[in-house]
């Protein structure tokens, strides 16, 4: 059996430069950081969009394939014209997808026109994969970008297995009936054969969703598609909580550079107590929560100035997207505040970094932390804290957002926090800081233990053998 993987994006972004060729570059983002090794491991197809404007598909694969030499797998960029793919990843995907999973409203400026695109491209994925699968091939298909490919795939004839796993939150009915076509969405979704979540609960959310909807048989985790239609298929979900490639990360992390960078930057630190944030710009990821909650912690806890330093990456993030320049203002603004009030000449409380790291420079982050503040105010599941725990070279503090994911691994070892509740980071801020080395290492070591045995590979292996139960009538 072969692996024919799709995702909105290819595990490459290709940029023209000026003059002549391409600049291959890593894309950034947790499906990336899950599905590569695993796609390293196992070989296959991976069909995406290169984020490359709309040039012709011979020089396109050409670029890709100067790259295939280091890769086991192989990869297909689907050729979508820049305005459809805007509408599609801008408009509807990102503007009413992602805020209605992650129980937001979504942006009242997308209309019929973003949906059309939405559909157009899930069409072009079908055909793309249509084109290239053998009759043995699994198609497994990842994110809201795509929840309509196995219903275009399966008014093409096709015959595979076709499954899907969602990365981000499903929410309850009464969150996603705010999206326009979500009926569609959930029955584009039962036409997968399985559909994996991060969590059971966001797994029950979508069986009363498709109760609601009604009419197809449910029946535990299990569904079959109405009488009426010409073939009966059969389908179910299941949760299958991502995560990383555990030795990747530890062993990285122990690389000589990576030692020696990090040897660098805790010297720069002057004996401060390093906090670390790692977010993508998005509102989920309760940036402005956080600043509010390490300002409190300063207001609180006087024994804290001075003495300890959040550093926050803020990684750029659908800078097209309005919602995502105004969280960047707010954000930006509350850093000059918090930095305006308590800083003096020889400490900086933020320092704000918006960019992008090397892994090298990620990993020698993490080496050194202290603690990591990861604290979205919902998340499918954060892999930044899956890696933090596989990297650090100590007993680093977790403190985690009780609605992230990763809690359901990470929860007995990290503290737990509500975001939205300033005293609560606060307070969990303050406990790192002054944690015992006994409690630490304790923490740590059990939060190691978890990554490494529910590592990414692990997180394939569980999916697949769940795809080929799917008949299994039990
Ligand atoms: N990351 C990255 N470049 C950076 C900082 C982080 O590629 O400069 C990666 C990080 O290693 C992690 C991913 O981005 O694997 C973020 O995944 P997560 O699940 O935490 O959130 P997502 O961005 O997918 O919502």
């Amino acid at each position: 059996m072969r692996l024919v993987v799709a995702s909105n994006r290819l595990p490459v972004v290709l940029t023209p430069k000026p003059g002549k060729g391409w600049s291959v570059e890593p894309a950034a983002g947790g499906l990336v950081t899950a599905m590569e090794p695993a796609m390293r491991r196992g070989g296959g197809v991976w069909v995406g969009w290169s984020g490359a404007p709309a040039v012709g598909q011979p020089e396109l694969q050409r670029a890709l394939g100067s790259e295939l030499g280091e890769r086991p797998y192989g990869m297909r960029a689907v050729r979508v014209e820049e305005a459809v793919h805007r509408r599609f990843y801008e408009g509807f995907s990102n503007q009413v997808l992602w805020p209605v999973l992650h129980g937001l409203p979504p942006s009242p400026a997308v209309d019929s026109l973003e949906w059309e695109s939405y559909r157009e491209v899930n069409r072009r994925f079908a055909r793309a994969l249509a084109r290239i699968a053998g009759p043995n091939d699994l198609l497994w298909v990842h994110d809201y970008h795509l929840m309509l490919v196995a219903d275009e795939l399966r008014s093409l004839g096709m015959e595979n297995r076709i499954v899907f796993f969602l990365h981000t939150p499903f929410p309850r009915l009464l969150e996603l009936e705010k999206a326009p076509h979500h009926e569609a969405l959930v029955r584009g979704l039962l036409s997968y054969d399985l559909v994996g979540f991060q969590t059971p609960r966001h797994e029950s959310n979508f069986l009363e969703v498709v109760d609601a909807i009604g009419d197809r048989g449910v029946k535990g985790h299990r569904w079959a598609s109405p009488k009426d239609r010409p073939e009966r298929r059969r389908g179910r979900s299941g949760h299958f909580p991502i995560s990383i490639d555990f030795e990747e990360f530890a062993e990285g992390a122990a690389s000589s550079q990576v030692v020696e960078r990090s040897t660098h930057l805790r010297r720069e630190l002057n004996g401060r107590t390093l906090v670390l944030g790692v977010d993508r710009l998005d509102y989920t990821k309760g940036l402005p929560e956080k600043l509010h909650g390490f300002d409190r912690a300063l207001h609180r806890f006087p024994e804290l100035r001075g003495k300890v330093v959040l550093r926050q990456l803020v990684v750029p993030s659908r800078e097209a997207v309005p919602a995502y320049v105004e969280t960047k203002a707010r954000v930006e603004e509350l850093v000059s505040k918090i930095n305006g009030e308590w800083g003096d000449g020889g400490w900086t409380p933020v320092d704000y970094r918006y960019e992008r790291w090397e892994r090298e420079e990620l990993l020698a982050h993490y080496r050194i932390a202290d603690a990591a503040l990861v604290t979205p105010v919902n998340d499918g599941m954060n892999l930044v804290a899956k890696e933090f725990c596989a990297a650090n070279g100590g007993s680093g503090v977790l403190i985690l957002s009780a609605f992230a994911g990763a809690a359901g691994q990470l929860g007995h070892s990290a503290l737990l926090v509500n975001p939205r509740d300033p005293e609560s980071l606060a307070q969990a801020i303050r406990r790192a800081c002054a944690m015992p080395a006994e409690e630490r290492d304790a923490r740590m070591t059990a939060a190691r233990r978890s990554v490494r045995v529910s590592n990414v590979h692990r997180w394939v292996s569980s999916f697949l053998e769940a795809e080929r139960r799917v008949t299994d009538p039990r």
